[in-house]
């Protein structure tokens, strides 16, 4: 395994949590979600980034998604390593791992 079969698997684990939860079972509001049925390859492919983000914009539970993907980043369990990889609940890796954590600002006027 190679870094990038490493980034592309922590960012498959990342979508597969999401997606079918920890237990390995479905959450409930899965069976709603647009991208139900469709190829998660999709998902990784740096390229067709704008393109799952148009599929998530229409999804009738990006809320419960996006809460439960930031939920579970946020709980410590992931890694920044999966950040690299993986468009989920409309957001890309590298705009989820702003969220969780935000660049400090640059002191430029220091006296
Ligand atoms: S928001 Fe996107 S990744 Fe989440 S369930 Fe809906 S289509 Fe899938």
């Amino acid at each position: 395994m190679n870094a990038d079969d490493q980034t592309s698997y922590a960012g498959y684990r990342a979508l597969m949590l999401v997606l079918f939860g920890r237990s390995g079972q479905p959450p409930a509001w899965r069976a709603q979600a647009a991208c139900a049925g469709q190829d998660t390859e999709e998902f990784f492919d740096p390229k067709r980034i704008e393109a799952v983000k148009d599929v998530c914009a229409g999804c009738p539970v990006l809320a419960e998604c996006r809460a439960d993907q930031l939920g579970w980043e946020s709980s410590g369990q992931g890694s920044r390593r999966y950040y690299a990889s993986g468009t989920v609940a409309g957001l890309s890796g590298p705009e989820r791992k702003r969220l969780h954590y935000p660049r400090t600002p640059h002191r430029t006027n220091v006296a």
